[in-house]
């Protein structure tokens, strides 16, 4: 069979210009694109004769030989078979070249030499905990939006009855390589696969509820046990609870970022639990059994008559549990005297009574201990 005109191939005249074919030759490349004309003997050998086509009239030396001796002039490297000789490795190297690294697409951050392992990306998710469920422990159900794999496809990408076929343009590896000239002489670069996006393999029919992707939006009901101990803006990472990957990649994480929700009564630092405690005036002085509001409950207590205000109580193991470690922290009763604020006349007048009286002025010893020894004492 003659071999066609490669002007003609291209569908460019004579005097056509470097843009020219560079242009006609990309258009008819995408055309007839393997990738994109599966099992199709005839776009193969069509996507084939204009790859030749542009090699050789892309090539100053080349075209100027093709213009004057035609096909004839075009087997002198030293083939009897003349060209034609050009395979798929040879026509996707030169692709590289015109149509630069970014052609085909496909989802980044792929690996060096390799196959490309597709990777779903990582998912952030914000959980409420009371200081309840901190100080105990507590299991979650979260309902997480985010991609999952494709029903239909089981997250293959392909449609039901067709098949994974190996890339033709890398033959599976994910990789094509091509050598570029430089002034320091021939330089190698590989590169992911424009054709198939680095995974190697392609599918003849896209599935087409997922479009091939193989994963679809959904949601997922995870269930998480938050161990004792966490704190606000702790992160706990979940692998392969993220997003799913396209086409049976490795989903990306889940990562939980808890949240404390601030308590009525109680604060925390750590792993102490700070409560403060207000008593009367009268209590204080004559002592007194109070209610405190612990995480486990209410708890009494016992005021000893004569208790300074600014005393701090301890319930031993009553705080939060240490992370990752045994013991608990304490809970810390901090004691305010409630001073009053109204008073009627006859209060008043019981209370002038004892004013002057030698009990009730100040007389601190080295026993009662001030706010900086409390601080001390208890923070080191
Ligand atoms: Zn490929
Ligand atoms: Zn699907």
């Amino acid at each position: 069979m003659a071999k066609r005109d490669y002007y003609e191939i291209l569908g460019v005249s004579r005097n056509a210009s470097e843009e020219e074919i560079k242009k006609a030759y990309r258009k008819l490349a995408i055309k007839y694109h393997p990738d994109k004309n599966p099992d199709d003997k005839e776009s193969e050998e069509k996507f084939k004769e204009a790859a030749e086509a542009y090699e050789v009239l892309s090539n100053a030396e080349k075209r100027q030989r093709y213009d004057q001796f035609g096909h004839a002039g075009m087997g002198g490297n030293g083939g009897a078979g003349g060209f034609g000789g050009m395979n798929m490795e040879d026509i996707f190297e030169q692709f590289g070249n015109i149509f630069g690294e970014g052609f085909g697409g496909g989802f980044g951050g792929g690996q060096r030499g390799g196959k490309r392992v597709n990777r779903g990306t990582n998912l952030r998710v914000k959980v409420k905990l009371t200081l309840e469920e901190i100080v105990s422990g507590v299991n979650k159900k979260i309902k997480v939006n985010k991609f999952i794999a494709c029903k239909e496809c089981h997250g293959t990408g392909a449609e039901k009855g067709s098949s994974y076929n190996t890339c033709n343009t890398c033959r599976g590896s994910g990789r094509v390589t091509r050598i570029t000239n430089t002034i320091l002489g021939q330089m190698q670069t590989a590169s992911t696969c424009p054709a198939c996006g680095g995974e190697g393999q392609t599918i003849t029919k896209k599935c087409s509820s997922c479009h091939g992707d193989g994963i679809v939006r959904g949601e997922e009901i995870i269930s998480v046990d938050l161990p004792a101990g966490v704190e606000d803006g702790m992160q706990l990472s979940m692998s392969g609870k993220g997003n799913a990957a396209p086409r049976g990649g490795i989903a990306g994480d889940l990562i939980i970022v808890i949240e404390e929700q601030e308590h009525e009564y109680i604060k925390r630092d750590g792993s102490s639990l700070m409560h403060d405690l207000y008593i009367s005036f009268i209590d204080a002085v004559l002592g007194a059994s109070v209610e405190v509001p612990t995480i486990e409950g209410k708890v009494k207590i016992k005021i000893e008559p004569g208790t300074h205000a600014g005393k701090v109580l301890r319930l031993k193991g009553k705080g939060v549990p240490q992370l990752n470690s045994y013991g608990r922290g304490d809970f810390l009763i901090h004691v305010n005297v409630w001073t009053p604020q109204h008073l009627s006349k006859e209060e008043k007048e019981l209370l002038e009574k004892l004013r002057n009286s030698d009990n009730f002025k100040p007389h601190p010893s080295k026993k009662d201990k001030g706010f900086f020894d409390r601080m001390k004492e208890y923070f080191g």
